[in-house]
């Protein structure tokens, strides 16, 4: 790199000296510099240069909670962090219909990741199969003597190895895999699997005598499987029509399953960010099993019985509540004390669980009122800020905001600008509202 890009050693310098560098740049003004200075407690910051490089400040985010959510004949209160304005909002009503109407038990099984040996060219894929098969038990046991060592003591490490043949079309020669199944108890396990698999690599290559490329964890971990069931009752039966209806959307045409599964997902990585936890593993993981079948698909499944309404979520969600930055972000910290979990299969319980909730609100709401109405109720908040109302001001821009709603079922950040620029001109009630 040469010595005039004025980006070098930036990942060396210290936070102060790194926003001064962006001020030289000009890469940020004076307000922002105060914005990264000023907006999160220095302490924090501190501790984010601790986790990635070339920190510049902290972005907070809200951080808010589900009371109430009555899940295995218990009530747990779950953290989340988030900042879409309805999501908390529904799953709240949500939590309270299900305390009073509603059945909701979890269920895991397995706490396995799976770590994979990549070979692109296997020569003979039999005696791969039966090599690495032959030896299993001595490599596993190595494994768990070394580099598996603490697992291995805690009850877990690996368990079992696997081959597979991947064939490519025509005659391009077959591709093995050898996945390493590692019980990974409390933690999410990525690192531990990554380092288990590249003490692997030379092992196996010098038993098989073939040429092994990539060794990394996979994300698709289903040797394990987060179950979560709803049952609620008394639904009127055009209601449960309507849900049903729209649930077979999802399940049938993945344009809809996708906004379907986001919808699970806006409550799971709430939950999974609130407690250090990697979401994009979990989200990687939950859409590529909604894709097992070959078809991108919802990850729920709806049914009736009766006046019953039954929901169903399935899929692996890998979670840790040590390692990473679990055990020690603050918030995190907090968030698992608050919800009391004492093991990472409780964790991803609960985030199936508010995972399916979510997805009962957001059906619950195309089948009635539709999506926009509560969405953009809320939204308003968004958009009296966003005009740049003042505090003082803020109620009435709301009001109008409301009453435009109401009118013309819809409402815009230009209608909220236009609101404040009548409130401010003098009109006590702003034209847009008239
Ligand atoms: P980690 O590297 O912090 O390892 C967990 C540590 O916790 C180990 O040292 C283990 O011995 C210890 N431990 C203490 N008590 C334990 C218990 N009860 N059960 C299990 N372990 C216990 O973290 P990790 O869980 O191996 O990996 C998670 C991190 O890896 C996340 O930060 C994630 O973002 C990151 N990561 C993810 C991917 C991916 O998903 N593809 C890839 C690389 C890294």
């Amino acid at each position: 790199m040469s010595s005039s890009d004025p980006y070098s050693g930036f990942y060396r310098l210290s936070r102060q000296a790194r926003l001064t560098r962006l001020l030289e740049l000009k890469l940020i003004d004076d307000a922002d510099y105060a914005v990264l200075v000023n907006a999160v407690h220095s302490d924090y910051c501190d501790q984010a240069e601790k986790l990635i490089e070339n920190v510049m400040g902290c972005f907070p985010m809200p951080l808010g909670v589900v009371p109430g959510v009555k899940l295995d004949g218990a009530e747990v209160s779950v953290p989340m962090v988030v900042e879409e304005t309805s999501i908390i909002a529904a799953l709240n009503r949500t939590a309270k219909w299900v305390r009073t109407q509603g059945t909701l038990t979890t269920s895991h099984q397995g706490n396995c990741m799976i770590g994979q040996l990549h070979i692109p060219y296997v020569r003979d894929f039999s005696a791969l199969k039966a090599t690495v098969l032959k030896h299993e038990a001595a490599v596993l046991a190595q494994l768990n003597e070394t580099v598996l060592m603490g697992l291995a003591a805690r009850g877990g490490g690996a368990q079992a190895l696997v081959v597979r043949c991947i064939q490519r079309p025509g005659d391009a020669g077959d591709m093995a895999v050898i996945h390493l199944h590692c019980a990974v108890c409390d933690a999410m396990g990525a690192n531990l699997v990554n380092m288990a698999v590249e003490a692997l690599k030379p092992h196996i290559e010098a038993l098989t005598q073939e040429s092994i490329q990539t060794c990394i964890v996979s994300n698709l971990s289903d040797t394990q499987m987060t179950r979560a069931t709803l049952v609620m009752n008394a639904i009127p039966s055009e209601i449960q029509a309507s849900i049903l209806k729209t649930a077979e959307f999802a399940e049938l045409d993945p344009y809809r399953a996708a906004t379907h599964n986001k919808g699970v997902m806006n409550a799971i990585d709430a939950v999974m960010i609130a407690t250090g936890n990697d979401w994009r593993a979990v989200e990687a993981s939950v859409h590529a099993y909604a894709a097992r079948a070959g078809q991108y698909q919802a990850i729920t499944r709806w049914t009736q019985s009766g006046d019953q309404l039954i929901g169903h979520f399935e899929a692996p969600i890998s979670v840790g509540i040590v390692g990473g930055m679990t055990a020690a972000h603050p918030m995190a910290k907090l968030a698992l004390k608050m919800m009391g979990v004492k093991h990472a299969s409780q964790l991803a319980r609960i985030a199936a669980a508010v995972g399916l909730m979510q997805n009962l609100a957001a059906l619950n709401a195309l089948a009635t009122d539709g999506i926009v109405q509560g969405h953009m109720r809320l939204h308003i908040d968004n958009l009296v800020m966003a005009s740049g109302a003042k505090t003082d001001e803020m109620d009435a821009v709301r009001t109008c905001l409301e009453s435009v709603l109401t009118a013309t079922k819809k409402v815009t950040l230009t209608d909220a600008m236009e609101a404040l620029s009548a409130l401010r001109v003098g009109h006590v009630q702003p034209i847009t509202c008239a």
